[in-house]
């Protein structure tokens, strides 16, 4: 096991950095306390440096699928890391490893005769296909054509083009100029789009009808494509309405548009279909993947675009290089990953869970005095809770996430505004046990930090409590 100093902890605080964590507020609720070091992973579980066992419900951000730790992934790694840890796709150079890989996934992604460029990351998945759809229109005479439509309230990645794809204030702002051409279209889930409230029962109709407006106000000769998740998680897990995927692609159909789905939190497995696409039946021209490709072991993501598409690109390859595209040791861990998927059932198990995972944050949510939304789909679910005005929402973000971890459980908490959403979504090979144990911590941490909060007293009853972890 990695060895770790006492110092580990406190470089970890000044020479790395974090992402969502506020660590003087953390400072000032908890001393001392932050950050809290995960030194092992076993199964569903993580274990951090004080010997505590938590059920990673959502700390893997969506990529452990096949669970942590496993010696089977971790021989297959090994011995890609023996036979070559390292080649290149230079010039006239190859490997088996990727070919391979990409001939297993080919039978499963639901691109027509997928060709894939292989990445090291979701957020370069995107930038790829961003570039594949505008590249694309150019070779085939039409260069006007490079708008990239995205809906509000959508994450796609952390690089330039993704930042601009990614439709919240949030991500934006801090980082303008951004890169032109990109537009915003509705999301299909109330309370994201500007003029949508939370308590709006579904969007449906209007919301078809302002995505195709939007498109022919745009001009839908100038539109490259449309970059969409299947089911987009910022702020809640917001699963559309039936028709919305197949009419997008027959949208898409219409005008000659590139239909691009962003599955890098929903594929293998997570939705309880290998791909979300997979719900609808429907076919996009580009696939985005990363996260439970590997299930996380190795970094890599991929682009699967269509043979239509490909077309376009024989004669000349696509511009644009990255040293470790189709690394070898990522290619033998993603095809460990597929193995296990298959093996195990395990998007039969997530599916199987969908329907308890829902009614038990219902039930969390209704345990609530304020209004509150669950919506789940496989073993990805979330739980927004409206707090009043007068709450401080980001203090409540802070002890929720902290009273989870006391409890036994580490997920994601998120805000926006007034609204706190919890995620929860374990690794794929979670049994119904785990899943009861670890939802009834969530539930008891919800309720301590609701009964804090509504007492106006959240900071001071948490921090006394950090001896009860299991
Ligand atoms: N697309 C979606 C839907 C995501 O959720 C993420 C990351 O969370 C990305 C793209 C970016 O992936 P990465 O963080 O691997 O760059």
């Amino acid at each position: 096991m990695f060895r770790f100093s006492a110092a580990s902890k406190s470089a970890a605080r000044t020479h790395v950095r974090h992402y969502a964590a506020d660590f003087p507020l953390l400072d000032e609720l908890f001393p001392g306390t932050y950050p809290r070091l995960l030194v092992e992973g076993d199964g569903t579980d993580l274990i951090d440096s004080e010997g505590h066992r938590l059920l990673d419900a959502g700390n893997h951000l969506g990529a452990c699928v096949v669970g942590h730790g496993r010696h089977d992934m971790a021989e297959a790694i090994a011995a890609q890391v023996r036979s070559m840890e390292f080649a290149s796709l230079e010039a006239g150079a190859s490997h088996p490893y990727v070919a391979e890989l990409a001939l297993e996934l080919a039978g499963r992604v639901p691109v027509d005769d997928a060709v894939f460029s292989f990445t090291s990351s979701g957020s370069e998945a995107n930038e790829v296909a961003v570039k594949i759809a505008r590249d694309y229109h150019r070779r085939r005479g039409e260069s006007g054509r490079f708008k990239i439509l995205s809906r509000y309230g959508s994450y796609h990645g952390s690089s330039y083009a993704a930042t601009t794809a990614t439709s919240i204030p949030a991500f934006r702002e801090p980082f303008q100029p951004l890169v032109p051409g990109f537009v915003s279209l509705p999301q299909p889930f109330p309370g994201f789009c500007p003029s949508c409230s939370f308590e709006e029962k579904s969007c449906g109709e209007s919301c078809f009808e302002q995505t195709a407006a939007v498109v022919e106000r745009e001009g839908p000769e100038t539109v490259a494509a449309i970059l969409a998740e299947p089911i987009s998680i910022p702020g809640a897990v917001k699963v559309p309405y039936p028709e919305y995927w197949p009419r997008l692609r027959e949208l898409c159909d219409r005008y000659g548009i590139l239909l691009i789905a962003d599955e890098v939190v929903s594929g293998f497995g997570r939705t309880g279909a290998m791909f979300a696409c997979d719900h609808w039946g429907v076919r996009p021209d580009m696939l985005t993947m990363a996260k439970g490709l590997t299930s996380g072991y190795v970094p890599m993501g991929a682009t699967a675009v269509s043979r239509r598409i490909q077309e376009a690109f024989e004669v000349s390859p696509l511009a644009h290089v990255n040293t470790y595209a189709g690394h070898p040791v990522a290619s033998a861990a993603a095809l460990a990953t597929l193995q296990i998927l298959d093996d195990e059932r395990l998007v039969e198990n997530a599916a199987a869970h969908e329907d308890g995972l829902r009614q038990r944050l219902e039930e969390i949510g209704d345990e609530t005095p304020w209004p509150t939304r669950a919506s789940v789909r496989g073993l990805l679910g979330s739980l927004e809770i409206r707090l009043p005005e007068d709450a401080d929402a980001e203090r409540f973000r802070s002890l929720l996430w902290h009273e989870s971890y006391e409890h036994g459980v580490v997920l994601r908490v998120t805000r926006g505004g007034q609204t706190v959403s919890v995620f929860f979504y374990p690794p794929l090979t979670i049994t119904g046990d785990a899943m009861d144990s670890g939802l009834g911590r969530l539930a008891a941490a919800v309720r301590q930090v609701v009964r804090a909060t509504a007492e106006g007293s959240g900071a001071d009853d948490a921090a006394r409590r950090t001896e009860r972890l299991p």
